[in-house]
Formats: C-alpha cells, sequence, structure tokens
C-alpha cells in the first residue's frame, strides 16, 4: 500500500510499504477518508524527530520511519476476534492516544497523560496517511450519517479545541477572546459560540483572520493595530472578559490574554509555546486570575463531540481551507509552513 512516511526533517517521502495484513484480536483494519495535517506533524517535518521515537517507544515498541496522520476518519473493512461494538462499512473517527492503563494517571482515567503515552501516526506502526491502517477498536466511534467523511477528520482538533474552551469554565453568555485563528483558535471560536458565549477573536495574519471572519461566530480584531485589552475592557463596562483561550503559543498573546481577563477570570493555556514566556504573575494574584494549560483532551470526549457535529452545532468543516491528495502531502506541508499563512487546516485525501 501507499504511505506517507517520516524519515527525517524535510524528508517525507510517500512510497509503498506492507500492507497490514488482517487485524488482530481487539484491532480494527481501517481504510482511511480524510487526515488532517497538524502542527505537530509540522514540528516533526521541519526539526523532527521529536515526538516521533528515534528508539523503540516504551508502550508500542514502534520507532521513524513513522507513517504520519492522527486526525483521520476512515471506513471500517475488517474487525479482528472480539470485536463486537464497530463492524465492517462502518465510518468511524480515530482517537489516536493510545496508554497503557496502569499507570498513576491511567488508573485515575487521566489516560491523556500516561506516562507510555503513544499515538497513531506519530509513534504506533500505522496512521492516517495510509491507504490502510490498523488500529485497537476501542479507539474508533462509528460516525452517524449526518456526521461527513471530512468532519469525521476533524474531530481531533475539535476535541483539543473543546477541551481548552471547557477547562476556562465557559458558560452561556460568558463573553471569550480567543487569541491567535488558528485551527485551534478557530475551532476554539467555534466551540464557544455553539455553548453560547459571546466570541472575540484575535490574529494578526490577514489571511487568518479573513477565515476567522468568515466563521460569523464574532468579531476578529488586528493586535497589531488596536490595543486589544483596552478595546475588550471597553466593550465589558470597563470589566474585561470571563474567559481567554490563549491559542497561538505567542508571548503577546499571552499578556495580551492576561490584561483582558476580567478578576476571578480564567486563561487556558491551549497553543504550545516553544520558548519561555514573560508574564506578570502579580497580576494573577491581585486579580484571582486562574492560568491553567490543557494538553490533548480527555480520551472519552469522542462521542460527545460527534453529537455536536451531527446536530450542526459545531461546524468543524469550516476551518478546512485545503483539500490535497496523498501525493502532494510534502507540498501541503511546505504552504502550512510558509510565512503567508495563508492556509488554516489541510486535510489530505488518503488515495
Ligand atoms: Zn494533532
Ligand atoms: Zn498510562
Amino acid at each position: 500500500m501507499r504511505a506517507a512516511v517520516f524519515h527525517a526533517a524535510h524528508d517525507i517521502r510517500v512510497e509503498q510499504v506492507a500492507d497490514p495484513g488482517a487485524p488482530g484480536p481487539g484491532e480494527v483494519l481501517l481504510k482511511p477518508f480524510w487526515c488532517g495535517v497538524c502542527g505537530t506533524d509540522l514540528h516533526e517535518y521541519a526539526m523532527g524527530p521529536i515526538v516521533i521515537p528515534d528508539a523503540p517507544h516504551a508502550l508500542t515498541g514502534a520507532q521513524a520511519p513513522q507513517i504520519l496522520g492522527h486526525e483521520f476518519s476512515a471506513e471500517v473493512l475488517e474487525v479482528g476476534a472480539g470485536v463486537a461494538d464497530v463492524k465492517a462499512g462502518d465510518r468511524v473517527s480515530v482517537m489516536p492516544l493510545l496508554s497503557c492503563g496502569t499507570c498513576y494517571y491511567c488508573r485515575r482515567a487521566l489516560n491523556h497523560l500516561c506516562q507510555r503515552m503513544g499515538c497513531i501516526g506519530l509513534s504506533f506502526a500505522w496512521g492516517g496517511i495510509a491507504e490502510l491502517a490498523i488500529v485497537p477498536a476501542t479507539n474508533v466511534s462509528v460516525l452517524p450519517e449526518s456526521v461527513s467523511d471530512l468532519q469525521g477528520a476533524l474531530v481531533e482538533p475539535g476535541a483539543v479545541a473543546a477541551y481548552g474552551v471547557d477547562t476556562a469554565n465557559v458558560r452561556p453568555g460568558d463573553t471569550v477572546l480567543i487569541t491567535g485563528a488558528g485551527p485551534i483558535g478557530a475551532l476554539a471560536a467555534l466551540y464557544s459560540a455553539s455553548i453560547g458565549a459571546n466570541v472575540y477573536l484575535s490574529e494578526v495574519n490577514p489571511f487568518r483572520a479573513e477565515l476567522a471572519r468568515g466563521l460569523d461566530v464574532g468579531e476578529v480584531l488586528d493586535p497589531s493595530s488596536i490595543d486589544v485589552p483596552a478595546f475588550l475592557k471597553d466593550a465589558t463596562g470597563g470589566i474585561g472578559v470571563d474567559a481567554v483561550i490563549e491559542c497561538s503559543g505567542n508571548e503577546r498573546a499571552l499578556q495580551a490574554a492576561i490584561a483582558s481577563v476580567r478578576s476571578a477570570g480564567r486563561i487556558s493555556q491551549t497553543g504550545l509555546h516553544t520558548k519561555a514566556a514573560s508574564i506578570d504573575p502579580m497580576v494573577l494574584s491581585e486579580h484571582d486570575i486562574t492560568l491553567a494549560g490543557t494538553w490533548c483532551y480527555p480520551v472519552t470526549d469522542w462521542p460527545r463531540i460527534i453529537d455536536l457535529v451531527a446536530r450542526g452545532r459545531y461546524p468543524v468543516e469550516k476551518v478546512v481551507t485545503a483539500q490535497v491528495a496523498m501525493n502532494d502531502v510534502v507540498a501541503g506541508f511546505d504552504t502550512l509552513l510558509s510565512p503567508r499563512g495563508d492556509q488554516v487546516k489541510v486535510l489530505i485525501h488518503a488515495e
């Protein structure tokens, strides 16, 4: 079969690899439909291997070369022994995290913090940018008719964004600032709107700002031309926003988040910072502000996210800006890394 395989930084090849064969007990054989390219994939491409192991992974034994793709939807082709709740022909979305089930965190149902965590498409034998993949049956959720194949590939980033918003305790009627309108920021805006929040987005990149306006969920502010905290204080009678979802991984955005949130407000740090950022912790103290990090999502969130998408409340497909064939995967990575930043979410068709 053909697959997009990471060999080293700037060396991803679409090449022939061995078929996965028949699924073992508890496993399913999948034919991926669509697979999203994520920031993690881009980091691997630009400067990897980082998450991709260069020695056998503690949980899965996998190591580079690695078939990429961890945000995908697929058709079930075959199920292994003992698999009862999924059948051939079902369309599914894959929850890619693999956890040991026995460590400190797994025993407390915090599987996304597993000490031996692996991930399909990053540290596992198979991935979603391939003609076929085998995954544990417990990692797939069946998609109802009303969720498209394309939407099914967006449940994973949709869950990341939802966890960021949920961690900031956003409630109906709250005013929320989302900093950064990349894929996670755009999804966080859609999710916040779906639960009845009043949304503001800040984004410097004009292409991304335009996409954010097209989401039609709230006002988009350009932090390079306006003072975002001052604007929001003004818009909220001098109080500040109830919550901020920091999705840019940018120091100035985090500073703006702290300056924009009201007393006893909450900030969730959902974007990944690649270097240290300077903040004034005294402001957190004086104003009773909670700053909370989020990592991935609760692994049990798929049915809930799929249901929100199915009912039209969470139109995750709106963040997609390009759909490309597997052969063009490297071009897709290059466009996402281009300084123009005119793409938000690129989906790869696995055929
Ligand atoms: Zn990802
Ligand atoms: Zn564990």
